[in-house]
């Protein structure tokens, strides 16, 4: 007995989990900061059709931390949910998205792009979430049908009523919804059809599992039947070989995404790449 209360003192007082906690405070303490003080930033991965036209960009947060440098959006962005502050960082992302997708309007070479922009699940359940894209809309006088809100499985099991209205009201201007990171979290195949969806993002682990041993290749297979029988689009994420390339274009995706094509740019290098 009070050898296994000794041994649960000792983990109470951990120093790795002491540290653990500490860090975690100072990286909330520096999020709250990085607000006001705009260390934020948005790169843009291009995406394209499986031919390898450019169809359009995904807008991805970068934090340019003061001392850190660049501090990974899969560090910080669970801790802006647990927290709050995603509403702030979101509404940041989508009216910074929405500027340039606007500004795109009026050259031809850039018109016709798609804009993607991930939502979090704490930003989407929002009661007045849907007017505030519209006003973010309406403020940068940026083109609904060619906004994309990538939306996870996760994030659309709950409250499958409310989000099939919210997603309804914005899909009437013109918006259109993508399911990101397809595959890793619990989809259900029950209401998957009645989500008014556009496109099916395969994660990235199944593209890279499909050209090892095993059953990558069928999963990857199945979730594309599963999407085309839906009559939604499928974009192919992370592919960094001209082999995954293959792969994916034999199995019948529309689009994909990765390193092969292009990493996420600045917007300064994705204005050379649009032009180029
Ligand atoms: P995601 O939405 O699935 O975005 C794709 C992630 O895969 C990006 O990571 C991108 O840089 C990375 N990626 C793309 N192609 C490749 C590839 O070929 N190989 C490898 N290894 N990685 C590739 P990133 O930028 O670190 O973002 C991570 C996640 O953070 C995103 O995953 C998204 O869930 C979240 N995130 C990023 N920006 C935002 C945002 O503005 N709002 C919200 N709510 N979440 C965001
Ligand atoms: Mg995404
Ligand atoms: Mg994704
Ligand atoms: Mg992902």
């Amino acid at each position: 007995q009070a050898k296994a209360a000794g041994r649960n003192n000792v983990s109470f007082f951990d120093p790795a989990m002491e540290a653990r906690v500490s860090a975690r405070a100072e990286l909330e303490t520096d999020l709250r900061r990085a607000l006001v003080n705009k260390e934020f930033e948005l790169h843009y991965q291009p995406l394209a059709s499986i031919g390898g036209e450019l169809s359009g960009v995904e807008a991805l947060v970068r934090w340019r931390h003061p001392q850190r440098g660049m501090v990974s959006p899969a560090e910080f962005i669970p801790v802006a949910e647990e927290t709050n502050m995603i509403l702030r960082l979101g509404c940041w992302v989508l009216i910074e998205a929405c500027g340039l997708l606007a500004r795109w309007a009026g050259d031809e070479r850039t018109a016709a792009l798609d804009m993607s922009v991930n939502v979090s699940a704490v930003q989407f359940h929002r009661p007045d979430f849907v007017e505030q894209v519209m006003a973010v809309l309406k403020q940068t006088g940026a083109r609904p049908d060619r906004l994309r809100l990538e939306l996870t499985e996760s994030l659309l099991l709950n409250d499958v009523e409310s989000a099939i209205q919210k997603m309804l009201r914005l899909r009437e201007l013109g918006v259109r919804f993508a399911v990101d990171d397809f595959g890793t979290g619990y989809s259900s195949l029950s209401y998957l059809h009645r989500l008014p969806l556009s496109q099916l993002k395969i994660d990235r682990s199944f593209i890279w599992d499909a050209l090892k041993e095993g059953h990558g290749a069928a999963i990857v297979r199945m979730i594309v039947g599963l999407g085309k029988t839906l009559g939604m689009s499928i974009l192919a994420e992370g592919v960094e070989t001209p082999e995954q390339l293959s792969f994916v274009m034999a199995e019948g995706c529309h689009y994909y995404q990765g390193y092969l094509y292009s990493k996420p740019l600045p917007e300064s290098q994705l204005a050379d790449f649009l032009h180029r």
